[in-house]
């Protein structure tokens, strides 16, 4: 088969491109170097428990968009999960985002919405006179002109700092948007979630029918650069003379035949684009996660997220995958449980980029990269979160990855 198109990435973005490519007819060659389909959405059955695990931390579906629902709903049917999250802070537990309840126990208070609304607005009004904070510089700032200092410093610097490595002085006032305050009892985590839920059969089943077609060839642990030096098809342009592989051009032997592409073939490539063009104008910053897992028979934590706000804890969050299967007697009876505790990491390459740091220079590194990849590769679009070097949900992956396929 000569195929039109090499999706490289079979996360979300790439396993939707593959489906809508092959439905119009298109042959695809789709690549993965994990192991694994469904990218960092990727989840299996442990099956002395049914528990689904997910890899790489909990991953709950929620979307606003009636078009992307339409779509994931033809490969799946969700559960009726609903996400709340407990954040602990100094041994005791409290709602996640910010609620009338979180308000009501930190202070030992029992406000109406509209008493704690008011109280909220006084203190941190006479926090940004006491900082004399006028447009909030940093996330500090904005924090404390938000909730009040002493809000702010339970509940999201360390939490914050933790995540991202740094003081959050360094970090932009824009981050704080992701945390709203609610005077409500409110306690989803994802209030304006039209839709959202665990899929029933886990997240790899969804990609696994997506690529079911006789027009898709999927390739696992397969990195596109060891596929690159099998064919000169996919050799960039004008590459920089010491960076050149055409010389080694025989050097890969593979078990897999060299694949052929149609003469207008096209790549879609959703890995990071600094490390395709070999980090010639430099990295561009993530951060990096580390999971430490275990099953135990005793400790649970009765709810499936657990934020730790306290700096002297090390790791932001505890996953308890069963709690996304509460409606399955069976998984939830289980003798033992799955245990995640999330730790922020550094990133350097090598390590799994996870969020990109965004901020201007960071960005204008990428915008570089983007002319270089244009020159060296223009048949090849970058997408997904990675070479949108975006941090994406995942409808939000598969609604950008809609609207690309329609220009395809
Ligand atoms: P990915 O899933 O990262 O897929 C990209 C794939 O490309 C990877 O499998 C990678 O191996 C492959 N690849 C990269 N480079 C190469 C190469 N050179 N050769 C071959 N293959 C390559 N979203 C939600 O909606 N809800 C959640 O609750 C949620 N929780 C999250 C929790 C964590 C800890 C993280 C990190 C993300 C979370 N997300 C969540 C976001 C979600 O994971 C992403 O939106 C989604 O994975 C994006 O899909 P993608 O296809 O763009 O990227």
């Amino acid at each position: 088969m000569s195929y039109n198109y090499l999706i490289v990435g079979a996360g979300f973005f790439g396993a939707t491109i593959a489906e809508r490519l092959a439905n119009a007819g298109k042959s695809v060659l789709i690549i993965d170097r994990r192991p694994h389909l469904a990218g960092n959405a990727y989840s299996y059955t442990d099956q002395s428990t049914g528990i689904e695990i997910h890899q790489y931390g909990s991953h709950i579906f929620h979307t606003e968009d009636d078009g992307v629902w339409y779509y994931i709903t033809k490969f799946t049917d969700f559960n009726n999960y609903v996400h709340t999250v407990l954040t602990r802070h100094h041994g005791k537990l409290y709602p996640m985002p910010i609620n009338l309840d979180t308000i009501n126990l930190f202070y030992g208070k029992h406000f109406t919405p509209k008493a704690a609304e008011g109280f909220i607005a006084q203190i941190a009004k006479q926090d940004v006179l006491k900082y004399q904070i006028k447009n909030p510089k940093n996330l500090e700032e904005k924090g404390i002109s938000l909730i009040g200092e002493k809000l702010y410093h339970a509940f999201i610097k360390n939490y914050t700092e933790k995540q991202w490595g740094t003081s959050a002085k360094n970090l932009s006032p824009e981050l704080l948007k992701r945390i709203p305050v609610r005077f409500s009892h409110d306690h989803r985590y994802f209030a304006s979630a039209k839709y959202q839920g665990i899929p029933k059969n886990g997240y790899t089943q969804i990609v696994e029918k997506m690529l079911d077609s006789p027009l898709i060839e999927v390739r696992l642990n397969t990195d596109f650069k060891d596929l690159a030096l099998s064919s000169p098809q996919l050799q960039p342009h004008n590459p920089q003379p010491h960076n050149s592989s055409r010389s080694q051009l025989s050097a890969l032997s593979s078990s897999q035949p060299c694949p052929i592409f149609s003469a207008d073939f096209k790549i879609i490539y959703t890995g990071p684009v600094d490390e395709l063009l070999k980090y010639e104008l430099g990295v561009l910053p993530y951060r990096s996660l580390r999971f430490e897992t275990r099953w135990s028979k005793t400790e649970d934590t009765g709810c499936a997220v657990i934020n730790e706000a306290d700096a002297r804890i090390p790791y932001t969050r505890t996953h308890n995958y069963k709690y996304y299967q509460i409606h399955q007697q069976t998984v939830m009876n289980s003798q033992k449980t799955y245990l995640c505790q999330e730790y922020p990491a550094p990133y350097t390459p090598g390590e799994e980029p996870y969020y990109p740091v965004n901020n201007k220079a960071s960005a204008s590194l990428y915008q570089k990269y983007l002319k270089l990849l244009h020159d060296r590769y223009p048949n090849l679009t970058p997408g997904g979160r990675l070479g949108a070097y975006q941090y994406w949900d995942m409808d939000v992956a598969i609604k950008n990855a809609l609207a690309l396929a329609k220009t395809l």
